[in-house]
């Protein structure tokens, strides 16, 4: 298992979609262990492969406190959605940023394993809503882009900012 380097915020290479993985081979189940590896690095509690800079639609996700409850989700895709609430978000992706997003809190989900193999779990609370930012990130979106226009502006500006700061 290894680290991976995390993509950050303007990098376009966070807004490029997925392809979804037909392949279920070695290379598949290294990039989910090095995904976890990384996970558990940052104590964050989901991350995309498009945010490691890898185009197959594969994320991870683990709300436990000890890193003892991994999920993987393949091809992920939600068959339906309930009780919207607003919940605040922040994303690996776009260090310091904290802001309130819509988010359905009960989903049911149909993924594939690293096998393969199909399964469908209904997911409540903070799986749900962690589980809707790493799908975003496999469709090229995050979440600052369901941010009030005023709130992106500002986000970009300060992006721009940091990029002089750091080129000069
Ligand atoms: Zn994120």
């Amino acid at each position: 298992m290894a680290q991976r380097d995390i993509l950050e915020y303007p990098d376009p290479r966070l807004n490029l979609p997925t392809n979804p993985v037909t392949l279920f081979d070695d290379d598949l189940g290294q990039l989910i262990d090095d995904l976890l590896e990384t996970l558990y690095a940052t104590k964050a509690v989901g991350l995309s492969a498009p945010q490691v800079n890898d185009r197959r639609a594969v994320l991870v996700l683990d709300l436990s406190d000890d890193a003892s409850a991994p999920q993987v989700y393949i091809n992920p895709e939600i068959l339906a959605k309930a009780a919207w609430g607003l919940v605040e978000e922040s994303c690996l992706s776009v260090p310091g940023i904290v802001g309130n997003v819509v988010r359905a809190t009960e989903i049911r989900v149909r993924a594939q394993d690293r096998t393969g193999e199909t399964f469908e779990r209904d997911l409540a609370g903070m799986d749900a809503v962690c589980l809707q930012h790493e799908m975003d990130h496999l469709a090229g979106k995050l979440f600052i882009e369901r941010l009030s226009i005023f709130r992106r502006l500002r986000i970009r500006a300060a992006a721009a900012r940091a990029r002089r700061r750091s080129a000069a």
